[in-house]
């Protein structure tokens, strides 16, 4: 099946495509309205959201985009601007979880996700269209889902909070379309909000708007999109998942979020003692360590100390490359090459094994470490990454 080819822009918002008038073009009338929904990039935290641990995601520039208009008599029709095929025809009442439909599967898992939560979602035609890169760990899919469900709610007049179309989307993405992701971005494409980072325990979806206008600061926060993603990453998350889940078992905690950072070194004595994996004494030091940056990146931010957080995201990135195992030769060269260049810090982020890093620079130097990691690409024989600023943007939120 063929899958989309948005590429990441150079900076800023990028122009992509009208999506009202992709709709009119399509089905001969105007849409109801238009939403956007961005991607995201995680600046630490990392692989702890499904041990109900703490994420700190940013909205990007980069959104999807959905011209939307509801219906009464039970059809559905979905189309992307950025996939090949035309319109997808289905019936609300015929959707069914594991049943395909390709990219479609992430729209119409929101319609049936929100009509098993009991709402009355009666049809709607849709035309999307996104600028975020997809498959980058940058989340394009939770971008669609939530531009979706965000447009249904306000059509359908369900009365769902941020938080509410986050879940729905959440729920499509793993029960419809069949990836177990966590919850992180979701919530991030619905609730982040202009020139902050989200501080988001997935435990409670409790949050807090954290400033971080880099802008003022004289920072810059690019993203190194290293446009690879290996095949190994999808065993792997399934294997860590359960690595962490053996982990807190062996501890008697219910998550390894239960396990404070002060009492890891003697929990990883306790787990050695128990004849634990290695592999699941480095996951367990790599979620509670991350949980901890988290926390240290934070209380960082709210002191203005924001040039401080550097070594802590290069301390994440040795954590995920070591301990979890989950980045790749390119997301560690991008690392490094931004470092030596001059950046504060970086880290991979996302899944791993491809997808994206994030570097803290100088605004004075953003320009010198870009050219730097594409030098590096260039010399290591590299397809060139895209590169480009993470302006930390709204969440999702109507347009017309
Ligand atoms: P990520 O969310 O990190 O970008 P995923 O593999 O979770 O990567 O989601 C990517 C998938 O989402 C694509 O393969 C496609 O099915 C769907 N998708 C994302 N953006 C679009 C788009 N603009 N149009 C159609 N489908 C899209
Ligand atoms: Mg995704």
């Amino acid at each position: 099946t063929a899958e989309p080819t948005t590429t990441a822009p150079a900076e800023g918002e990028p122009a992509g495509t009208d999506p009202a008038a992709t709709f009119t073009e399509l089905y001969g009338s105007e849409p109801d309205g238009v939403w956007a929904a961005p991607g995201r990039v995680n600046l630490i935290g990392e692989y702890t959201d499904f041990n109900d641990g703490f994420v700190m995601p940013l909205a990007l520039p980069h959104t999807a985009r959905a011209a939307v208009s509801r219906r009464d008599d039970g059809v559905l029709r979905l189309y992307s601007t950025d996939v090949p095929g035309g319109v997808v025809s289905l019936r609300v009442d015929e959707l069914a979880p594991h049943s395909g439909h390709g990219w479609a599967a992430y729209p119409a898992g929101v319609v049936w996700a929100l009509r098993r939560a009991g709402h009355p979602v009666t049809g709607a035609d849709i035309a999307l269209t996104s600028t975020v890169p997809t498959g980058a760990g940058l989340s394009s899919s939770a971008a669609l889902e939530t531009v979706t469900a965000l447009a249904l709610n306000d059509l359908f007049d369900l009365g769902l909070s941020a938080a509410d179309l986050a879940v729905t989307g959440r729920r499509a993405e793993n029960d419809f379309v069949g990836v177990p992701c966590g919850i992180m971005d979701q919530m991030a494409s619905a609730c982040c909000t202009e020139g902050h980072a989200l501080h988001l325990d997935t435990r409670d979806l409790s949050l807090r708007q954290v400033p971080f206008d880099l802008a003022a600061q004289g920072l810059t926060l690019l993203v190194v999109d290293t446009r690879v993603k290996h095949a190994l990453g999808d065993g792997a998350y399934a294997e860590r998942r359960a690595g962490c889940e053996e982990g807190a078992r062996l501890l008697g905690i219910p998550t390894l979020r239960d396990l404070p950072y002060e009492d890891l070194a003697a929990a990883l004595t306790t787990l050695a003692d128990a004849g634990a994996d290695e592999s699941v004494i480095r996951y367990v030091r790599h979620v509670v360590g991350d949980n901890h940056r988290v926390e240290q990146v934070i209380a960082l931010l709210d002191a203005g100390d924001v040039r401080a957080a550097g070594p802590v995201l290069n301390e994440g990135h040795v954590s995920l490359r070591d301990d979890l195992r989950v980045s790749c030769p390119e997301l560690d060269l991008a690392v490094e090459a931004a470092n030596t260049a001059g950046a504060l810090g970086a880290r991979m982020t996302g899944g791993g094994f491809g997808g994206s890093a994030v570097v803290l620079v100088e605004e004075a130097q953003a320009g010198t470490v870009a050219k730097a990691v594409e030098e590096a690409f260039a010399a290591a024989g590299h397809a060139a990454p895209g590169v480009f600023d993470a302006v930390p943007s709204a969440g999702a939120h109507r347009l017309s």
